[in-house]
Formats: C-alpha cells, sequence, structure tokens
C-alpha cells in the first residue's frame, strides 16, 4: 500500500473515531447539563419553596364531595390539580386557599356559605398532618421549618361580609388573613371588573366612604387587601387609600394580554408606590388570551412585569381548580419547577427567583403585620353602611334606621334594583316595629 494511501487511510479512522467520541461527548453532556439545570431548580425550589397565591381546591371539594372530607385522601384527589402530593412535588409551601362563594349567594346567604368554606379549608389543613393553618408570617416560616405545607385562608369577594365590619373581624377570628374586595359582582361599596352582573352598578363611585372603611379596618386588623376581581378605579382608590401594601393575588399583564382581570401599567407603577404585589395568574386566558398558552406565553407575563416594575413585585398566584384552561406543561400544581426553569432560561437570577417563589410575600405580609402593629391604639370600627345602600328582603335590620339616610337619591344603584316602593315599606316597618327593635 502506497505511504500516502495508508497516511490518508490512518488519519480518516483517526477523524472518524474522534468524531464518535465528540458525538458521545456532547450528548452525555447534554444529558448532564439538561439534569443540572432541572437539579439547580430543584435546590432552587428546596431552599426557597414557592407561596402560591391563590387557590380553588375548596371550591371542587363542594362542587365534587359537597365538603365531605370523609369521602376522600387529600394526598392524591381525582379531577381536580391540587392534592397533598402534587403540592409536594411542586415545591409549594404555602398556598392560599380561597374561600368563595358565587356572587348569586349575595343578599342571601352569602356569610352561611363562606363560613361553610372557611370550615372545609380548617378541616382540611388541622386533619391532616401534611398540612398546617397559619394565621402570621412568624408561623408561616415556622411552618417551613417544620416541613408542612402553610395554608393561608382568603375569602374571595367582599359580598361574603354581607357590608359588615362586625362579620369582617369574625371572619378575621377564624383566621382569614386576606379578603379579595370583588369577585364577578359589584358589592355596595366596590366595583367588579366584570359586568357579568348588573347589581351595584354605578358610575364615579367605586370605592364607597364605607368601602373605604372595610379598606381601613382590613388595615387594622392585619389582613391582606387583595384587588384581583376589583376594578381598576376600585384598584386606584385603594391604591390611593390603603396604609398597607396590597395584593392582587392572581392577576396577570394587561400590556401582554388585554384582559380585564388583568393589570394595566399604569397601575402597576400605583402597585409599585404602595409597595404591593402582583401574583401572576396561570388561566390560559389571561396568559394568551386564548383557551391555550404554553410556558413561554406564561415567561412573558413576568419578563414584562419584571421590566415595568422589577422582580421585586412579582410572585405567583396559580388559580388552580379555579379555571378550568392552564398551559400546556403548567397543567396542576407539580408543574410550578418548569416554569421557574423556564424563568432561569430567561436570565432571571436566583435571587430575583427567591424573591418571586417567597420573599416578596413575606415581606408584603410582614409590612401588613407591621401597620396592624402601628394602628394598635385603634378601637374597633363602629362604621355602618347606610341602610338605604343594603336593604333588601332578605335582611333584617335590627337597630332603629338613620332616616336621614334612608333617601332616595342616595344611591341610584340601589333604587333602581329595589325601587322607592321598597324603601318606603322598610321605613314604615322598621317605624311601625321601633319599641321591638334590639338595642
Ligand atoms: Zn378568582
Amino acid at each position: 500500500m502506497p505511504l500516502r494511501k495508508t497516511v490518508i487511510s490512518v488519519s480518516s479512522s483517526f477523524w472518524m473515531k474522534s468524531l464518535r467520541h465528540l458525538v458521545v461527548l456532547s450528548s452525555l453532556c447534554s444529558l448532564i447539563c439538561g439534569y443540572s439545570q432541572r437539579d439547580r431548580v430543584h435546590d432552587l425550589m428546596s431552599r426557597y419553596p414557592l407561596i402560591d397565591g391563590h387557590n380553588d381546591l375548596a371550591l371542587q371539594l363542594r362542587r365534587l364531595h359537597n365538603n365531605r372530607l370523609s369521602q376522600i385522601d387529600l394526598h392524591n384527589v381525582s379531577k381536580v390539580a391540587t392534592d397533598i402530593t402534587r403540592l409536594q412535588a411542586g415545591h409549594v409551601q404555602t398556598q392560599m386557599f380561597a374561600v368563595y362563594v358565587m356572587c348569586g349567594a349575595q343578599e342571601k346567604d352569602a356569610v352561611r356559605l363562606t363560613l361553610e368554606q372557611i370550615d372545609v379549608v380548617r378541616r382540611m389543613c388541622t386533619e391532616y398532618q401534611d398540612f398546617e393553618l397559619v394565621t402570621s408570617a412568624q408561623e408561616l416560616k415556622t411552618s417551613e421549618m417544620r416541613h408542612k405545607i402553610a395554608c393561608l385562608i382568603s375569602i374571595e369577594g367582599g359580598h361574603s361580609i354581607d357590608s359588615s365590619l362586625p362579620a369582617l373581624r369574625m371572619f378575621y377570628q377564624l383566621g382569614v388573613r386576606s379578603m379579595a374586595l370583588t369577585h364577578t359582582c359589584n358589592t355596595p361599596w366596590a366595583e367588579s371588573s366584570s359586568k357579568l352582573y348588573n347589581v351595584f352598578q354605578r358610575q364615579n363611585d367605586s370605592l364607597t366612604h364605607f368601602g373605604k372603611a372595610v379598606v381601613e379596618e382590613m388595615n387594622r386588623l392585619g389582613m391582606i387587601v387583595d384587588l384581583s376581581h376589583t376594578s381598576w378605579d376600585t384598584a386606584w382608590a385603594v391604591l390611593k387609600h390603603s396604609k398597607a401594601p396590597v395584593i392582587f393575588s392572581h392577576s396577570s399583564s394587561y400590556s401582554i394580554c388585554d384582559h380585564g382581570r388583568n393589570v394595566p401599567d399604569w397601575l402597576l407603577h400605583e402597585l409599585k408606590k404602595n409597595r404591593g404585589l402582583i401574583m401572576v395568574n396561570l388561566h390560559s386566558n389571561f396568559i394568551s388570551c386564548r383557551d391555550e398558552a404554553n410556558i413561554s406565553h406564561v415567561a412573558d407575563h413576568f419578563d414584562h412585569i419584571k421590566r415595568v416594575i422589577g422582580a421585586e413585585s412579582v410572585g405567583i398566584g396559580g388559580d388552580f381548580d379555579g379555571a378550568v384552561s392552564f398551559p400546556q406543561g403548567l397543567e396542576d400544581v407539580s408543574k410550578y419547577p418548569a416554569l421557574i426553569q423556564e424563568l432561569l432560561q430567561r436570565n432571571w437570577t436566583e435571587n430575583e427567583l427567591a424573591d418571586v417563589l417567597r420573599r416578596n410575600f413575606l415581606r408584603v405580609f410582614q409590612e401588613v403585620e407591621g401597620v396592624r402593629d402601628q394602628l394598635s391604639v385603634n378601637q374597633p370600627s363602629e362604621a355602618q353602611i347606610p341602610v338605604a345602600e343594603v336593604q333588601n328582603p332578605c335582611r333584617l335590620v335590627l337597630r332603629p334606621p338613620d332616616l336621614r339616610r334612608l333617601t332616595y337619591d342616595q344611591n341610584p344603584s340601589s333604587t333602581a334594583h329595589h325601587g322607592p316602593k321598597g324603601l318606603l315599606i322598610l321605613a314604615i316597618v322598621m317605624l311601625l316595629s321601633s319599641p321591638f327593635l334590639i338595642e
């Protein structure tokens, strides 16, 4: 064999071998790199496990099981997106559980239904050892050290308090630490982002005098004000009035998806001034404005909000079991690591992600408690909503009516709803029965 041919043949076999080694090495590297990326996420989330701002498992427990906990094992629940096994897989350490009752219960039995939802969350979080009901930032931190999933209770919709500050205070006593001022219906004192219901419609009166008293009392109690579901005008009025930081527990960016439940940039700037927090909602319709979405669409919301107000104002409020469609790869509470991996790939630092996962909410909760401590000299508010703004056939008024407030033109929405005749009858009934009124 000529020498030249031999050299070529040796050299080509050498390169073939090297190429094979290179291919093996590169696939080994990508395998290792892939694992290390996932390991990095799990390591980060083990050190900073998630505080999730919104979950509607309690609603599904009522809908599917009539709140009969004895019929199910919360470690593994079918037809829902949340159970203990999946919360643990998703590194969810604290879950804000919504106690939600439908707007149809407003002016009916919303308070009873809310009590029943609080009962089921309290039972769930005390009967299962993996859960722990917490009512303060300190308890939340302690529960992490004890490797528990902390449960926070949040009322979703101001209609649950039936326009009563004493009811609000009693809910606080039962462990409620946050309340969304509206759901999809206006209350007599705050306005919803939704136009689904036509009750208590109003113009230029997005947070009434009593609505301001609700915010003040929540500040005094140390209950977090939640602006997800309120109209932008109500949110703006609250941001101007609240002494404590507030949250949007499950809302996303309006600039990325122009849905009315999302938050526009001008409101984000006001939230920043308030030192508040927006916890991004994962529901596909709020993410891509369509029924389908993917993780990249979700990450676009995080990137945008970070650009506008910084990573120190962002959190996560999944809305699992409260909405129907979720992005591919984020179908239940076990999938949060995939979102964190996407954000790491988009050059979010571990420090920023520690804020998003946990530290931002803890800061807000502690500041809300700080305001409560500052206001501890204040007595419980005795503010009452004017009778004319709430009177309805299901409401007994066990106190003398304030007739000066019982005028027809005081609340156009109220008179439109019940009519002046109803008010007149109510006034006569109350006057006739006044000797028997309970003081
Ligand atoms: Zn909601």
